[in-house]
């Protein structure tokens, strides 16, 4: 089979399947072999080692006409994060404390890409319970960036990232609590999306702060990423956050015409931190809207400086809440010889987690500690009011999509933020006030510095108008001519 069909788009895989030009099993076995070949970059922890035996039932399938119409991914290969559940694969949020766990059930998502004929092709690395920023935090060890193998793909869903950056499966789903797809994506030079929380459902994703994690997708193309989030977004009655609300048909609304739309700028996000080739690359980019015939329009967001802040307040909390349940008897992993049961909690944590998820563990336990849950717990939750209020102002009176950076640099070296848990959270200005307000965010490749690295560019939409995210975003990289752009070491 052809290596080039890998770089190929949904779309036109599709038409080749039902052409039959190739099988599904075809397809998959291509990409296998691409996992197998570019093992190096450590994306993948677990193949599915049914995912032949499935893309041969998909090459049945695909002989249907009912069925053809009925499933939009039937016999192409996705990849899930290792945070998504999925029946009978081992599924291990990447923790050495869940490294044996075989989910009984498979999350919602997992279940939709399947139902709409999708084929699970493996799980992908992250960070560990996906609390990190540069993918160095995982059990199985760091992975790598295609770009530039001795940079980090950014973090916590970089195996996802570089699945599609080196092309192991022409989509990926991630999950982003405060900035876990869109920074990856920017790192990687693809496509991530983060939809509005309570777009997509929760059940069965391994939580780390339930207020906070959405479901969302990886693509190398925003027509891509259009695609499989019809596929996985709406309502289910086993996520009480996930919202009734109509899933639009995204990709319908790409039609590369975004004049007069009203792109609101924040002042906050230009100031001293951001890496002056990444602010360039953006403003480059503002030049391209106008040029397009969007409208920029300056705007303030004046509880940016305290995001960063609040986001360490809350996402630790719901944490530490949320990892009590691994405590040897329910759940995964349990040491070996202890005296009793507080003896066994202790030994279990103690050996179960890595260093960052304890440090996570700690700090929500005091912030929310009776003598001092009013001080920091009750004031973030104050604070984050504010920081949406700001979107919500933004987004009432002055703008229709809001631009800015995803991140403040583009991929740095590995090692060189692993001892400075500041440094490296600080990677996540851009992404977390976005989390907090509960909007939809997408990553965009906008250019590459001089080191040749990926540029992310970030769109933010209101509540539940992906659709304008979508429209705004096709109709750039139309523009910008940096489709077909790919790491050199896998083409
Ligand atoms: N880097 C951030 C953190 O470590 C965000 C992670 C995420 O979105 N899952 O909390």
């Amino acid at each position: 089979m052809r290596e080039d069909i890998a770089f190929w788009e949904i779309e036109a895989l599709r038409r080749g399947l039902l052409e039959g030009e190739f099988s599904s099993k075809e397809l998959v076995a291509l990409f296998l072999d691409r996992i197998e070949r570019f093992k190096s970059l450590n994306a993948f922890v677990r193949l599915c080692d049914d995912a032949m035996k499935e893309a041969e039932k998909a090459d049945v399938l695909l002989k249907d006409p009912v069925q053809r119409k009925r499933k939009p991914l039937l016999g192409i290969p996705v990849a899930l994060k290792d945070v998504i559940l999925t029946k009978g694969v081992t599924t291990t949020a990447c923790s050495r404390i869940l490294s044996n766990f075989l989910p009984p059930y498979s999350a919602t998502v997992t279940t939709k890409l399947q139902e709409a004929g999708a084929i699970i092709i493996g799980k992908t690395n992250m960070d560990e319970f996906a609390m990190g920023s540069s993918n160095e935090n995982s059990y199985f060890g760091a992975v790598k960036n295609p770009w530039d193998t001795e940079r980090v793909p950014g973090g916590s869903s970089g195996g996802s990232a570089v699945c599609v950056s080196a092309r192991l499966a022409p989509a990926a789903l991630g999950s982003d609590t405060g900035g876990s797809i869109r920074q990856p994506a920017s790192f990687c030079g693809v496509v991530g999306i983060k939809p509005t929380y309570g777009r997509v459902s929760r059940y069965g994703i391994v939580a780390f702060a339930s207020s906070l994690d959405q479901v969302g997708t990886f693509a190398g193309t925003v027509k891509d990423a259009a695609e499989v989030m019809e596929v996985i977004s709406g309502f289910d009655r086993n996520d009480s956050t996930s919202v009734e609300m109509e899933v639009p048909k995204y990709s319908a609304s790409l039609t590369g015409d975004i004049s007069g739309i009203r792109i609101g700028v924040p002042k906050e996000y230009f100031v001293g931190g951001i890496d002056a080739e990444v602010s360039d690359s953006i403003k480059k980019a503002l030049t391209l809207f106008e040029k397009m015939g969007a409208r920029i329009v300056d705007i303030s967001l004046p509880h940016t400086e305290y995001a960063l802040a609040v986001y360490y307040i809350i996402a630790p909390a719901e944490a530490s809440s949320n990892l009590a349940r691994y405590d040897g008897i329910r759940y995964g992993v349990r040491a070996e010889g202890a005296n009793d049961l507080i003896d066994l909690y202790y030994k279990t944590r103690s050996e179960g987690f890595g260093p960052e998820v304890k440090r996570r563990i700690m700090l929500g336990t005091y912030v929310l500690s009776s003598g001092y849950y009013d001080a920091y717990y009750l004031k973030a939750q104050k604070v984050r009011a504010l920081v949406a209020g700001d979107f919500k102002e933004a987004f009432d009176n002055q703008c229709d999509v809001i631009v800015c950076p995803v991140a403040p640099t583009t991929a740095f070296k590995l090692g060189d933020k692993v001892d400075d848990p500041v440094k490296m959270y600080l990677n996540d200005i851009f992404t977390i006030p976005v989390s907090l307000a509960g909007l939809p965010g997408l990553s965009l490749p906008c250019d590459f510095d001089s080191k040749g690295l990926p540029v992310g560019l970030q769109i933010v939409g209101n509540a539940f108008d992906e659709e304008t995210v979508f429209k705004v975003a096709y109709a750039f990289e139309c523009e910008a001519g940096l489709k077909g752009k790919h790491p050199k070491m896998v083409t």
